[in-house]
């Protein structure tokens, strides 16, 4: 099976932030040479994320970081010491893995979709792995 493994680095700049890196993934794809298989984009911290969403209109990106802030409250009277619960809330609540279908050498996505990490805790300098199958 044709396979590869690709770390990307993720600056973030924000204490809460979505960073489109579809670009990113699709580079990665394009590099394996795989041309139909499967990616899967995985985040390895506790407090970050990764989901596909709309990537048109930027203000979709900017209500859904308001209302994932309004449903999980940075300050509820929380017990971790850390006094970051609502990012570990948010974080897996959206989730650490997706999986995108490779056909022709491109992610499957939606006209619509892109691949965007979710930062809770920022900023920091983080990691995201990209595995690719060919199959
Ligand atoms: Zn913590």
């Amino acid at each position: 099976m044709n396979q590869t493994l690709t770390e990307i680095s993720v600056r973030t700049s924000s204490h809460t932030e979505m960073i489109d890196i579809t670009r990113k993934v699709q580079e990665a794809v394009s590099r394996s040479g795989v041309k139909d298989g499967i990616c899967v984009v995985f985040v390895p911290h506790t407090t970050a994320a990764v989901t596909i969403n709309e990537n048109a209109d930027p203000d979709v990106q900017t209500d859904f970081m308001k209302e994932i802030n309004k449903i999980v409250p940075w300050e509820d009277g929380y017990r971790h010491m850390e006094g970051n619960s609502a990012a570990h809330l948010k974080a897996s609540m959206m989730g650490f893995s997706e999986t995108i279908i490779i056909s022709n050498g491109a992610l499957l996505l939606g006209t619509w979709q892109g691949v965007y990490f979710l930062e809770y805790d920022g900023a920091r300098n983080r990691r995201v792995y990209i595995k690719i199958l060919g199959c």
